[in-house]
Formats: C-alpha cells, structure tokens, sequence
C-alpha cells in the first residue's frame, strides 16, 4: 500500500474499532415496504418514502413524459439556459401547495439549506441552531461564518437566553439595513427523533427579539396540516415564519429540495443563494416526478395515503413508542445507546427479514446510537404485526 492508502486504512481501522464503520448496501430492488438486499428479502422499515410515492406510477410516468419532452439533463444552471418549463411548473405548484407567495427548488434539501443560510447571513450576524437540526444546517452555519449559537433541544428557555445574550451584544447601527440579523433555526419534526418543535411559541420569540425563524419540514411535508402542508399549517404559524424549508425526497417521493416564502426572499435567493447558481438544474425527470408528487399529496388520494399511514402508526405497540407526544410521526426512535450493540440489533433482525438500520454518530449523539424505525402508508396491517412479532424476540 502507498502511503495515502496506509493513512486512509489507518483511519477506518479508527472507525471500524469504534463501531461507527458505514458501507453501502446495494438495494436491487424499487424503494418499497419489501427490498431486496443481496438476493435477501426483506420487510423494509428504514425509508421517508412515507407516503409511498416512490414507486407510483403517476410519479413514474411524469418523470419519464418530462424525459421524452426535455431530454435527460437540464444542460446548464437554472441561470444560464437550465431553466426549463418543468422547474417553472414545480415552483408553481409548490407555491399553491404551501400557500406561499413564491418557492424556489434546488437539487437538494441538503443544497436548499446550505444555499439560504449562506445569502442570508454573514460574518456579522447570528446563527441560533436547535442542538438538533439535521447536519446540512450545521454544514451551513460553519460555511456562512455567523455567530453560531445552539439551544437545549426544545427548550425555550434556553432559547431565550440566548435571544437576550445577542440582544444585549448586537451594536446599535446607525441604519436598520446595517443592524446585525438573528436566523433562528429548527425542524418541525425532527429526523432522528420523531418529536416535535414547539413553533407556535418559537414564533411568539422570534417576534419578541426581532429575529426570523427558518423551520425545516423535511419530516412533516405530506402528512400534517389539513392541506398536508406540514407543522406549520397545522399549528396555523406559515404566515409568521420567514423561510420554510423542506425535500422533494421524502414524502414527495421524488429527489430535490425547496425553500417557500415571499417573493423578495426567492428573488434574493435565486441572486444570491450559491448552491443555487453555480449548480447545474436538477435533470426534468427528478423535477416532473417532483410535480406530480406534489399533486397527488394534494389531493384525495393523498388524503387517503395520509390516513392509512397514521393507521399503521396507531397499530404500534405503547412499548415501542418513545416518551409521549402531542401527536404521531412517522418516525420511531428506538434507543440502543453503544454503537456496537445497535448494529448486533440491527444485523439480528435482518436475519429476520427486517431491515431497519443502526443510526449512529456523527448522525446522532455519541453512546445514543439506536434503531431508526419508519413506517410508511404501503406498510400492511400483516406488515406491522411481522415488525413488532421481531421486535419482540430480539
Ligand atoms: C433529509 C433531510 C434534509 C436533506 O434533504 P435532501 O433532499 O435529502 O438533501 C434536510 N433536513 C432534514 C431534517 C432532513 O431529514
């Protein structure tokens, strides 16, 4: 081995000791409650597929139109000549969906992020991060150079305190345009938990401090609020918070990410948001899937697939479901704690036929390494009882 190997091996060696070592398990088949992983059949309880949009066809069908029509690459970024019909027609419906003014779509949740954060702040201001928020927020905070602070897991106590201590070290600048800005970040359902953030309280601070608010929807998109919109609607905030954030690969089914606001904040992002402009398009058929995702969520079936999902949640044993909450989510964290036992459990019960994987640190806290369950409405009522039969023996 030459030496940049022999340091890479050393390395994973590091990792492999630690319990923390990842690879890539080749799925050979389509994202669905049943995979097939190494010839293996297995129930598959990891995905965010929640609404089983995956593999509809109405999704499949407008991805593979949008390919006849506009070919198989967006050829440029979305400010060059990679701003195609399918990407106007997406932000439109995503706009009507989230009853915003105006949306805004990029490759990725994790681009999204990283794009808004890094126009909106700089050197300057002040970054206020639930301990929480999924990794491409943290990602962001570093790369936008802000004051970075973060606050007890929903605690708003421990927000506030914060709020004050910026408040209190925010020179007083001659002109309001040149006042430092404060973001406050969080998910409304967070992806390794399932819990949720108090927003209606987070909005009732925001405004006390004169800071904006950023909620990150990834988990809740499809499947709250009477429109299925997402927390925000549920808890009748949208209107009050300055940048929604969310994927197009979750309960959309498809592959991309969004931001949702006014149209001052797109027309600022699609100036200035980097991931935004100095990225190719996302390709026609990830952005028409996307579309069709959106409307079907929209309408009755998705209704239906919101409803049936909630059903498979309702049927999971109190002894599997971590501490009370106000409502359920598709998201059942199944504590562990040691890295190592939590891939034993893992490996266990996909001799089983179950495949739920071991989520470990970086992706959660040091020695909280557990069993991420997620339930989706293609699961049966017969998929579930064979979920909890294993659950019980291991
Ligand atoms: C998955 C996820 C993202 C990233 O979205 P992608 O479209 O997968 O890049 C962002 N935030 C949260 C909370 C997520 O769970």
């Amino acid at each position: 081995m030459n030496p940049f190997d022999e340091e890479l091996a050393g390395r994973l060696k590091g990792l492999r000791d630690r319990g923390l070592y990842r690879e890539l398990r080749c799925v050979e088949s389509p994202q669905c409650p049943r995979i097939q992983i190494a010839g293996q059949a297995l129930l598959n309880f990891s995905s965010n597929d929640y609404l089983g949009l995956a593999n509809e066809p109405a999704l499949k069908e407008a991805a593979i139109r949008a390919v006849e029509r506009y070919g198989a690459g967006a050829g440029a970024s979305r400010l060059v000549s990679g701003s195609l019909s399918p990407h106007h027609e997406l932000e439109a419906a995503l706009a009507a969906f989230k009853d915003a003014e105006a949306a805004l779509s990029f490759s990725s949740g994790y681009a999204a992020a990283l794009g808004v954060i890094v126009a909106l702040l700089g050197k300057d201001d002040f970054l206020v991060l639930d301990k929480l928020v999924h990794a491409c927020i943290v990602d962001a905070a570093r790369l936008c150079g802000a004051k970075l602070r973060v606050f007890p897991h929903n605690d708003l106590a421990g927000l506030e305190s914060i709020l004050r201590w910026v408040d209190a070290k925010r020179p007083s600048a001659p002109s309001v345009a040149a006042r430092p800005r404060t973001l406050i970040i969080t998910e409304s359902v967070f992806s390794m938990d399932g819990d949720f953030a108090p927003l209606r309280e987070l909005v009732e601070l925001k405004d006390k401090y004169g800071a904006w608010l950023m909620v990150d929807e990834a988990h809740a998109t499809g499947i709250f609020g009477q429109n299925r919109r997402g927390m925000a609607e549920a808890l009748a905030v949208s209107d009050r918070i300055e940048v929604q954030m969310g994927t197009l690969g979750k309960a959309l089914g498809a592959s991309g990410g969004y931001i949702c606001g006014s149209r001052q904040l797109v027309d600022y992002l699609v100036n200035q948001a980097r991931s935004f402009i100095f990225s190719t398009a996302p390709v026609p058929a990830a952005v028409a899937a996307a579309a069709a995702g959106v409307a079907l969520v929209r309408s009755q079936p998705g209704e239906d697939r919101r409803r049936q999902l909630m059903a498979r949640i309702s049927e999971l044993p109190p002894e599997f479901l971590p501490q009370p909450r106000p409502a359920p989510s598709a998201i059942i964290p199944i504590l562990i704690g040691d890295e190592t036992k939590a891939v034993a459990v893992s490996a266990a019960l996909r001799e089983q036929g179950i495949f739920i994987p071991a989520i470990r640190y970086p992706t959660v806290a040091r020695g909280k390494a557990r069993l991420r369950l997620t339930l989706t409405a293609s699961h049966s009522h017969l998929d579930l009882a064979q979920l909890v039969e294993a659950l019980r023996r291991i």
